[in-house]
């Protein structure tokens, strides 16, 4: 109803300033912002040291930061994971569809919300990896290597997937135009596409992330994720680490193995 009331009253110059950008943009990076947080190295200590000082613990949490660290290093390497859960960081996350595919396996320990593609028009974003994104795989499952991929496959993958998405978001249009409704519409998008969420986790929880979706020196159980989601795990990992830096180091000293 709205929607037709404004056709009517609006002149064309007042619609088109209003109307959202359809003209398909592309994207080769990811977002992360921490946007809420209660996470500390302290909300380790005070839950691990329950155990044996009850009550009294906070009043202990700084007297003795050797000890402190100690505390964390031991509760990281035998695997006694329950002090890690009592933190909190929520994320806002825009990234394309087929990252959010595999991000939200991760079950325990995670809460999301995501924008609807049932309740809102979607906006034409997408990815097109940069010349960074190594294009090539070799090798058989779990021992992929990933190596450069020619200029000409570069040209390849720019030019097809841009062609491709714009036929895509012109066939959503019009589906749009025609009267169908969003939700029917958007099954000819592509996982391509941009998408937003929250994504609330704890410490533990974004340790089992980490270990599964990055690639590092320092792990112990090597992972291949695929590179597009680890850029996300490697966002969220630098505002960890600097909000719980004793129990960041201590995950790296164990090999990168959550407790
Ligand atoms: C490199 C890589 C490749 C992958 N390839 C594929 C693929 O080809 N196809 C595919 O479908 N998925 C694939 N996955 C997803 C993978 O199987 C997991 O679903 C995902 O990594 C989430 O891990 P998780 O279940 O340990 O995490 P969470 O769901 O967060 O669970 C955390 C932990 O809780 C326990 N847990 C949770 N649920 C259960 C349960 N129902 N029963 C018992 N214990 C439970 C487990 O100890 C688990 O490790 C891949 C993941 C990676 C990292």
């Amino acid at each position: 109803m709205e929607g037709t009331l404004q056709a009517v009253t609006d002149t064309p110059a007042d619609a088109a300033k209003d109307a959202p950008d359809l003209k398909p943009s592309f994207r080769s990076d990811v977002t992360v912002e921490l946007v809420k947080h209660t996470a500390a190295d302290a909300d380790v200590l005070f839950a691990a040291r329950v155990s044996t000082l009850g009550e009294q613990s906070l009043d202990e949490l700084n007297k003795d930061p050797e000890r402190s660290k100690g505390l964390i290093n031991y509760l990281m390497r035998d695997r006694h994971g329950s002090p890690f859960e009592h933190n909190s960081m929520t994320f806002f996350i825009s990234a394309p569809i087929f990252v959010f595919r595999e991000f939200m396996r991760h079950r325990v320990g995670w809460s999301y919300n995501e924008e609807s593609g049932r309740y809102r028009e979607l906006q034409p974003v997408f990815y097109v990896p940069d010349e960074s994104r190594k294009l090539v795989q070799e090798g058989r499952p779990g021992k992929y290597r990933f190596v450069e991929g020619t200029q000409a496959q570069q040209e390849l993958v720019g030019r097809v997937m841009e062609d491709s998405y714009r036929q895509s978001y012109e066939a959503y249009q019009e589906m749009l135009a025609a009267g169908v409704a969003r939700e029917v519409a958007r099954a000819v998008l592509p996982v391509g596409l941009y998408s937003s969420m929250y994504a609330t986790c704890n410490a533990r929880s974004l340790m089992h992330f980490l270990g599964l979706r990055t690639q590092h020196e320092l792990a112990k159980v090597p992972s291949f994720p695929q590179r597009e989601i680890e850029m996300v795990g490697e966002k969220m990992e630098a505002e960890w680490a600097r909000l719980m830096p004793l129990t960041y180091a201590a995950f790296n000293a164990n090999g990168r193995v959550a407790p």
